[in-house]
């Protein structure tokens, strides 16, 4: 991962947090694509500083700051697991030794687990034990995504931590800093909202231009009607990453509804408005609600293994239908 900028000014809970005294037990909720990971980062190197500033930011320069640095820091454990995989009750059992002793370096020792939902219900007990009676100076961060499939007596032993969501403003300049000129970092903003490292992910992996050729595609599918539709499917099913489709039909939707309500604070694809607001007018109303509950469901159809060509035909085919009653409507050019 690149340099990231200086945390913004939102973050100063991380200073709160130093001046009354850091939880012995802490949980960081964040979806992925937030920058969570780099908030904990932050609490962590400042906690371990030995001259942190007065606005909560580590300095740097000293013995701590340079050993995190190299990462190589005695009193910092991380235990990770890739997705998909489980975290085991060795990898907690030596969490728990390191715990026990005294800090090296700095005044206290840290351990971070992330996510936490990947420890098996073995390591979570074991966990358990140490969150019980930690060690003079320990202390513990479990970073999670979905906190809910924790152990109740997990979660209940944690004090969860604040993490402000960004402004887009904020989000903007963040992605700015990444390198990202100011006119697409406005339009990723507008779209990932406080999710700012998955704007940049999908900034570098070319998204620009994809939305571009999908919107174009979509907005044009209705006026050319269902075989169309049906041909895009078979394209579509071949080697399209259906959860990102998802992310952009159901901004789409949303955008189509806003504008029936006359919502134009939040419209995410201002770039397509003229378009957008003929579409929404012609729209019936039926047939936007079902296809928006058709893409909401899609993770759990996939899951379920159904043919993903045949997913694809019927939630096309219900788009084109929103407009099949009346005249349609499509990009005018
Ligand atoms: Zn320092």
């Amino acid at each position: 991962m690149s340099a990231h900028r200086p945390p913004p000014a939102e973050w100063q809970p991380i200073q709160s947090l130093l001046q009354a005294g850091l939880p012995q037990a802490m949980l960081a909720v964040g979806e992925s694509g937030t920058l969570i990971g780099q908030y904990c980062d932050d609490l962590q190197q400042a906690a371990l500083c030995f001259a942190p500033s007065a606005q909560g930011l580590s300095c740097g320069t000293c013995r701590s700051c340079r050993l995190l640095a190299e990462g190589n820091h005695p009193d910092l454990l991380v235990i990770t697991a890739e997705t998909g995989k489980r975290i085991a009750i060795e990898s907690v059992r030596h969490a728990n030794d390191f715990l026990a002793f005294t800090p090296q370096v700095s005044a206290r020792r840290w351990l971070r687990v992330e996510p936490a939902e990947a420890m098996t219900a073995a390591a979570a007990n074991a966990l358990l034990k140490t969150l019980e009676e930690p060690a003079a100076r320990a202390h513990i961060l479990l970073l999670s995504e979905r906190p809910s499939q924790l152990l109740a007596t997990i979660r209940s032993r944690l004090q969860k931590l604040p993490f402000p969501a960004l402004r887009l403003g904020q989000c903007v300049v963040w992605l700015e800093g990444q390198g990202i000129p100011p006119a697409e970092a406005l339009l990723l903003s507008r779209q990932f909202a406080n999710r700012p490292l998955r704007a940049w992910q999908l900034w570098e992996s070319g998204w620009v231009t994809l939305r571009q050729t999908w919107i174009d595609t979509l907005l044009n599918l209705p006026r050319q009607g269902p075989v169309a539709a049906l041909r895009l499917a078979d394209n579509w099913a071949k080697d399209t990453d259906l959860l990102l489709l998802r992310e952009l039909m159901l901004s789409l939707l949303a955008d189509l509804l806003r504008l029936r309500n006359h919502h134009l604070d939040s419209i995410v694809h201002l770039d397509y408005l003229q378009s957008l607001e003929a579409m929404a007018q012609s729209a019936q109303a039926t047939s936007l609600w079902e296809t928006l509950e058709g893409w909401i469901r899609l993770p759990e159809s996939l899951v379920q293994n159904r043919n993903v060509g045949m997913m694809l035909e019927t939630l096309l085919l219900s788009w084109v239908g929103i407009w099949s009653g009346g005249k349609a409507h499509g990009i005018t050019s």
